[in-house]
């Protein structure tokens, strides 16, 4: 498995205060090549508008780059960013946003082999710096597609400190779900006589413990945005270097992929889904939730299905739908029988307070 000879590494990792207002002198620094080339911003209106003067400051520093509001993630708009670089000869792209802006910078990116600097506004998943684009492809259904890495990642702690809660909450749900994911990494090893990659999964665990055991426990502070960036890239890199995202994504995404998928309705961020699947997760590999359910309680993430809607039955139908949503992927689900009273039991528990 993941016979893989070649990876990429972003060149640049910085995570300073007020970053984006000298996002300039960082690539110089990191990247002079690149300074003074022909670039672009994508963005999203809202942002645009709630950020006005930071992405122009942006824009100056990178010679008046143009400032372009992309109106959905899908797959045609990345194309459609990718066809206007290669056309007008555009070398860098920079994505300012949130997952949806870039994932679809990105993409952009890969296709038409600019450099991509990744600027996130909020620290919800870790697709920051994954080797993979969630775009939507006809209507709201959603896939994920492997693409290339950032060239570089500027993380501006007070943008972030000044995101929605949710938004942060999110990303850290997606970090602490990689105690079950590598789990099922080890088990899906056993079960298909391949080896883990030791190095993508000792990244993956750092990730997973920096924040499981950090400190710090107040997450508008600088040094937890610190440590939650870092940990959000180190969990895409492990993904880089195992050539998949077994490292970061076990049965806990299964879950969350399900909801993603069948029940769009369902108003939950991708990192709590994950969260919220892991404690079942747990369950079933063996394993005491009871670690689990503390952090989430210390940090106040809400993972009760019952406030995002989500029933009994429907708690149920989602594990019994995760087991076939990725085929070919082996996880506990695989390894054990679908057991409807089990999830009762354990829905029963998630939503006592
Ligand atoms: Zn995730």
């Amino acid at each position: 498995m993941n016979q893989h000879t070649r990876f990429n590494l972003p060149i640049c990792l910085a995570v300073e205060d007020d970053a984006f207002s000298h996002s300039d002198e960082i690539i110089k620094r990191y990247l002079p090549d690149i300074a003074g080339q022909k670039a672009i911003i994508i963005s999203e209106d809202n942002l645009i508008r709630i950020y006005t003067t930071k992405i122009n400051e942006v824009s100056k520093d990178f010679g008046g780059a143009e400032i372009y509001s992309m109106q959905n993630a899908s797959f045609d708009e990345a194309v459609a960013i990718a066809k206007k670089v290669c056309i007008e000869d555009i070398k860098v792209i920079i994505g300012i946003g949130g997952g949806r802006v870039l994932d679809t910078a990105k993409y952009a990116s890969h296709i038409s082999k600019a450099v991509y600097i990744c600027m996130p506004t909020s620290l919800s998943n870790d697709s920051l710096a994954s080797p993979f684009s969630v775009l939507e492809t006809e209507g709201k259904a959603r896939k994920t597609i492997p693409c290339k890495i950032p060239t570089a990642i500027i993380v501006d702690t007070d943008m972030i400190v000044n995101a929605p809660l949710g938004q942060t909450l999110s990303g850290i749900g997606d970090t602490i779900a990689k105690h079950t994911a590598l789990f099922d990494w080890k088990l899906s090893a056993e079960r298909t006589g391949t080896n883990v990659e030791d190095f993508a999964y000792a990244l993956a665990r750092m990730s997973y413990d920096s924040v499981y055991h950090c400190d710090e426990k107040d997450i508008k502070s600088r040094v937890f945005i610190r440590i939650l960036s870092r940990a959000l890239v180190m969990g895409g890199l492990a993904m880089e270097i195992a050539g998949s995202s077994r490292p970061c994504s076990g049965s806990e995404h299964l879950f969350a992929h399900v909801i993603e998928e069948k029940f769009p309705d369902i108003r939950i961020s991708h990192g709590i889904a994950v969260a919220m699947g892991s404690i079942p997760a747990c369950i079933m590999q063996g394993q005491d939730p009871k670690g689990l359910i503390d952090f989430f309680r210390t940090y106040g993430i809400d993972y009760s299905p019952m406030s995002y809607g989500i029933s009994e039955e429907m708690f149920d139908e989602i594990w019994l739908l995760a087991r076939d949503i990725r085929p070919g992927r082996v996880t506990i689900l695989s390894d054990i029988k679908h057991d409807s009273a089990k999830f009762s039991e354990i829905y029963s528990r998630m939503v006592e307070v």
